[in-house]
C-alpha cells in the first residue's frame, strides 16, 4: 500500500524542491501544488515562492517544511511573540493583521460557495480590532515540571503534551496574564508540586484566571488533582495581597486521567463564587466553569450584528438555541416582546436564569434539554410560534432535527451565528433547500493571531 502512495505522489520523502504557495488551508498552512499534487507546508503564504523539504506524501496530498523563503509576501510579518513557533497557541502571527482578516473572510466565502453550493452570498470583510493583541479575557495555562525541578507554565508545543515555559502570552489581557506568573513563582515558594499527567501525581494541574475588564474583577482558579492543596492557608493570603483585582480564588478538583481542564467539584477559596462583567447595558455573572465569550470587545460587536439581523421591533417571539448563560436571549430579550433560550448544560441555564434577574429582564425564559428536543416541545404543547430563531451550535454544528424543526417552524428570520464555517456552510444549504434564503454573512474576528473564524449569518423565509 505504502509503496503505492509512493509511486502516485509525483515527490518523494526528503526532496528539495522550490514552489510557490497558492492558498492556506484552514488551519493556516500553505497550499502549494506540484503538477496539481497538494503539499502542506506551515508558515507558507500565497504569493510567496520557496525551498521547500518533503516531509512526508499521502496518495492525495504531501505535508513539507518551510527551508528558506526565495521571494516574499507584503503579507509577512515577524511575529511578535519570542516563543511563537514552538507554542501551538496561535498559528497565523507571522501574516500582517490586514492579511489575516482577508484570510478569514476567504474561509467563509469558499465554505459558503464550495461546501454550501451558494454563489451569489454576500460575505462581508472580516470586522477586526483596532488593536489585535492583549485581546483574551481568560486564561488556562498547564503547570509543568521543569527541567530544574522548578515550576512552569506555559501552553503546549504542537501536538505534542510538551509545556513550554512562558513568561506572558501577548494575546492574554494583561490583567489575566500576570497572575499566572505570580500563582507559578508562589505556588514553587510552598513546594507545590505539579501535575505529572504520565505518572497521575502531583497537585497542580491548571491555572485559569478570567478578567473582567469592565467591573475589574479577577477570579483565580487552581485546578487540583485531588482536594489537597498544600500550604493552602499562605498560598491564599499571598495571592489576595500579591495580585491586584482579585475578587475570586476557587479550587476546581480533578482527579481523573484527562485532557479536559475542570473536574466536575468547586470549592470557594476566599471571596465570591462569581465574577461580573458587563456587555453592553447587560451585566452577566459568571462562574469558573461556565461558558462565557473570550474576547469581549468583539463580543459586543458580534451580539450587536445578530441583534441587527434580527430586526425586532418589539413584538417579536424569539428562540435562542444553544444559549449558553443567555448572554444573546439577553440581548435580544431586550428589543422582543419574548424570547426562549434553550441549553444543554444545566449549570449554564441556572447562570442565565440569574442574569435574567440581576438585569430584572422578565420577558425570558429559559429551558434545560437538546434545542433539538425542546423546540418541537415548545411548539406541540405550547403553541409557540417564533418569528425569529437564533441559533449558536458548538463547531459541529445543528442537528438536522434541530434545521427540518426550524423549517417546519417556518419563522420569518433565522440569524445563524457560528465558529466553523464548513458547517455553517453545511446547515445554510439544507435552510435553503427549505424555503430559506441567506442574504448576508458577516465575519467577525473575535480570535486574532488564531485560523479560528466566527461569524453570523442573516436568513430570510422566501414568499
Ligand atoms: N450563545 C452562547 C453560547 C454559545 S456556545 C454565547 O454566545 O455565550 C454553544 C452552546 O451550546 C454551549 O453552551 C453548549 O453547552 C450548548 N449546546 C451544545 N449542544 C447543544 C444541544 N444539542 N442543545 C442545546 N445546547 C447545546
Amino acid at each position: 500500500m505504502k509503496k503505492k502512495q509512493a509511486v502516485q505522489a509525483p515527490v518523494q520523502k526528503n526532496d528539495l524542491i522550490t514552489a510557490e504557495f497558492e492558498d492556506l488551508t484552514h488551519d493556516g498552512a500553505g497550499v502549494a501544488k506540484i503538477d496539481g499534487y497538494p503539499l502542506f507546508v506551515p508558515y507558507g503564504i500565497p504569493g510567496e515562492k520557496a525551498e521547500i523539504k518533503v516531509i512526508k506524501t499521502k496518495k492525495n496530498y504531501g505535508f513539507g517544511r518551510l527551508m528558506e523563503r526565495i521571494e516574499e509576501s507584503d503579507d509577512r510579518t515577524d511575529p511578535p511573540c519570542p516563543i511563537y513557533y514552538q507554542c501551538g497557541g496561535c498559528q497565523i502571527q507571522h501574516m500582517t493583521y490586514d492579511a489575516q482578516l482577508r484570510y478569514k473572510q476567504k474561509q467563509v466565502q469558499d465554505a459558503v460557495t464550495r461546501i454550501g453550493g451558494l454563489e451569489n452570498v454576500t460575505v462581508h470583510p472580516t470586522i477586526g480590532m483596532k488593536d489585535p493583541w492583549r485581546y483574551r479575557n481568560k486564561a488556562q495555562v498547564p503547570i509543568g515540571t521543569r527541567e530544574d525541578g522548578h515550576l512552569k507554565a506555559g501552553f503546549y508545543q504542537k501536538r505534542s503534551h510538551r509545556i513550554i515555559d512562558m513568561e506572558a502570552c501577548i494575546i492574554q489581557q494583561k490583567e489575566n496574564d500576570d497572575p499566572v506568573q505570580a500563582i507559578k513563582e508562589m505556588a514553587d515558594k510552598y513546594n507545590i508540586k505539579a501535575y505529572d499527567e504520565e505518572k497521575h501525581r502531583g497537585t497542580l494541574r491548571h491555572v485559569v484566571t478570567r478578567y473582567a475588564k469592565n467591573t475589574d474583577q479577577l477570579m483565580i482558579v487552581l485546578v487540583t488533582n485531588g482536594p489537597d492543596l498544600p500550604h493552602k492557608k499562605n498560598l491564599i493570603e499571598d495571592i489576595r495581597h500579591g495580585i491586584p483585582n482579585v475578587a475570586s480564588i476557587v479550587q476546581n478538583i480533578n482527579n481523573k486521567r484527562t485532557n479536559v481542564i475542570f473536574g466536575d467539584k468547586t470549592i470557594v477559596l476566599w471571596g465570591e463564587e462569581y465574577i461580573y462583567d458587563t456587555i453592553g447595558d447587560v451585566k452577566f455573572a459568571i462562574s469558573a466553569r461556565s461558558f462565557y465569550q473570550v474576547n469581549p470587545a468583539q463580543t459586543k460587536v458580534l451580539y450587536d450584528k445578530a441583534l441587527e439581523y434580527a430586526e425586532l421591533r418589539g413584538n417579536e417571539t424569539v428562540i435562542d438555541a444553544y444559549c449558553g448563560i443567555g448572554t444573546i436571549s439577553l440581548f435580544l430579550a431586550q428589543k422582543a416582546k419574548h424570547v426562549y433560550g434553550v441549553e444543554i448544560v444545566p449549570e449554564a441555564v441556572s447562570d442565565a436564569k440569574r442574569n435574567a434577574r440581576l438585569n430584572k429582564i422578565d420577558n425570558v425564559d429559559f429551558a434545560v434539554g437538546e434545542a433539538e428536543e425542546v423546540i418541537p416541545w415548545w411548539h406541540k404543547a405550547h403553541g409557540i410560534q417564533p418569528n425569529v430563531i437564533v441559533v449558536d451550535p458548538p463547531r459541529k454544528g445543528c442537528d438536522e432535527t434541530l434545521l427540518d424543526t426550524m423549517l417546519s417552524m417556518k419563522p420569518e428570520r433565522i440569524v445563524y451565528v457560528s465558529c466553523n464555517p464548513a458547517t455553517l456552510a453545511r446547515d445554510l444549504k439544507l435552510l435553503e433547500k427549505g424555503g430559506y434564503e441567506t442574504k448576508e454573512v458577516q465575519p467577525v474576528d473575535m480570535f486574532p493571531q488564531t485560523t479560528h473564524v466566527e461569524c453570523v449569518t442573516w436568513l430570510e423565509r422566501k414568499l
